[in-house]
């Protein structure tokens, strides 16, 4: 492979400069079995000036209102820039978490604001809670496929991964049931299930409000802990959310919520809601981690949120990406080879897509990259080598124009692939 993107698999190496040594004395155990990311090789040629990226789970911020962000910025700083720049409460500013109990209300979750712990992003929160949960050997369930850096969080503190096989409706429980009897015949310690109930990262696809309750009926029964991850719950193109999983299964549910996708993950802002038997736990180990979230970041949230007109906001971004994903489609469709399909989904940053068997999407996204396209082919979303035939594309950040000249590049080479 003609690549100048990293394609080490030692991971001994530090990810930056694969040509410094590093004494393997010096790494902890999980480190050594840590396995490094393809996702982690993909983004760094996404990076490369010019490149049109699909890879990027990352939203688009050209409509963001950065004159009424930068008032609000200087207002906050004028009135209580010693607040701002100051350390803060553990748990978040009670403003912000005000805000996000009225927000997961939108959900059908009735919490209060004293039960959400504010974090540095959702991923933050899913590794102070992998880090209070999880012991070495733990089995995790997660959709096949799931969010690769999801899975990370729980493989770094050692867990092991089983996908649980989807279909349109999301993971389905009668497989889940399956796959729990059979970790618990080999003696493993089922821990918990690791979903993305919305829009799923990677798949795109909804649980069903059916097999929301009946996937809380199989962890409660099975005394299995739920963490629900959420971050794009109200970017439904048609605005419609549904319920999460979380009421009703309250004492066994970690929810995951963030800002990075409806508003702006540079402010890396998000937030868990545990179980009350959890919070103090979760706390400690926040605090350990970070002492506390950026106050100022979450003061310019929170005065973002004082606005109603986020709400119009949200709405005018719901119609941008309903546009960007059907160009992708259209696209798709003139371009890729016989054979290949795509899900449809009905919100959210992904498209799932599975080309015919015998085209690698590992080894043709180097060549795409070479031609200026890029993706994260399929492999990253799992941890048990498949998805070589499948890859995703993020139809969210790329202008309409990137959309349609790089979804066509992208069918030149597999249709090139195809024809062998
Ligand atoms: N969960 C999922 C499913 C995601 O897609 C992401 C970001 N790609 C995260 C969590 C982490 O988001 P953040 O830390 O920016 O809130």
């Amino acid at each position: 492979m003609s690549v100048s993107v990293e394609t080490s698999t030692d991971a001994a190496n530090t990810p930056r400069d694969v040509s410094v040594p590093v004494r393997q004395q010096h790494l902890a155990q999980r480190t050594l079995a840590a396995r490094p990311s393809e996702v982690r090789k993909v983004f760094r040629a996404a990076q490369r000036p010019g490149m049109i990226s699909f890879a990027n789970g990352a939203p688009y911020l050209g409509a963001l209102p950065f004159d009424r962000i930068a008032a609000d910025a200087q207002r906050i700083l004028l009135d209580s820039g010693e607040r701002s720049f100051q350390y803060g409460a553990s748990d978040g500013i009670p403003e912000l978490r005000a805000h996000i109990s009225e927000l997961m209300r939108l959900e059908g979750i009735t919490a209060g604001p004293d039960q959400v712990i504010v974090t540095a992003g959702s991923q933050q929160a899913l590794d102070v809670a992998a880090r209070v949960l999880v012991n070495p050997g733990d089995v995790i369930f997660a959709e096949a496929p799931s969010y690769a850096g999801g899975m990370a969080v729980f493989t770094s503190y050692e867990a092991e991964i089983v996908h649980v096989p989807m279909d349109s409706d999301g993971l389905i429980p009668a497989e889940l049931e399956r796959l729990i009897g059979e970790a618990r015949a080999a003696g493993k310690t089922a821990k918990g299930l690791y979903t993305i109930p919305n829009f799923q990262n990677p798949g795109g696809v909804n649980l069903s409000a059916e097999r929301r309750l009946q996937v809380g009926e199989l962890c409660r029964s099975n005394d299995l802990l739920i963490f629900e991850d959420n971050p794009y719950g109200l970017l439904g193109f048609d605005g419609e959310t549904m319920p999460a999983i979380q009421p009703g299964f309250e004492d066994i549910t970690l929810y995951f919520g963030s800002f990075s996708k409806m508003i702006a993950p540079g402010l890396r802002v998000g937030w868990v809601l545990p179980p009350a038997s959890l919070y103090g736990h979760l706390l400690n180990a926040s605090e350990t981690s970070q002492l506390n979230p950026s106050v100022y970041s979450q003061q310019l949230i929170s005065a973002y949120l004082d606005d109603p007109a986020w709400e119009d906001k949200l709405a005018e971004y719901r119609a941008i990406y309903r546009e960007k994903f059907t160009a992708l489609v259209e696209t798709l469709t003139k371009v890729m080879p016989a054979g290949t399909t795509w899900n449809r989904p009905t919100g959210g940053f992904y498209l799932w897509v599975k080309v015919p068997d015998g085209i690698d999407t590992e080894t043709l996204v180097y060549d795409c990259i070479e031609r200026g396209v890029v993706y994260v082919p399929g492999t990253a979303f799992y941890t048990d080598g498949s998805g070589h035939s499948e890859l995703r594309m993020s139809f969210c950040l790329p202008s309409l124009d990137d959309i349609r000249s790089g979804a066509t590049i992208l069918g030149e080479v597999f249709s090139a692939a195809a024809a062998g």
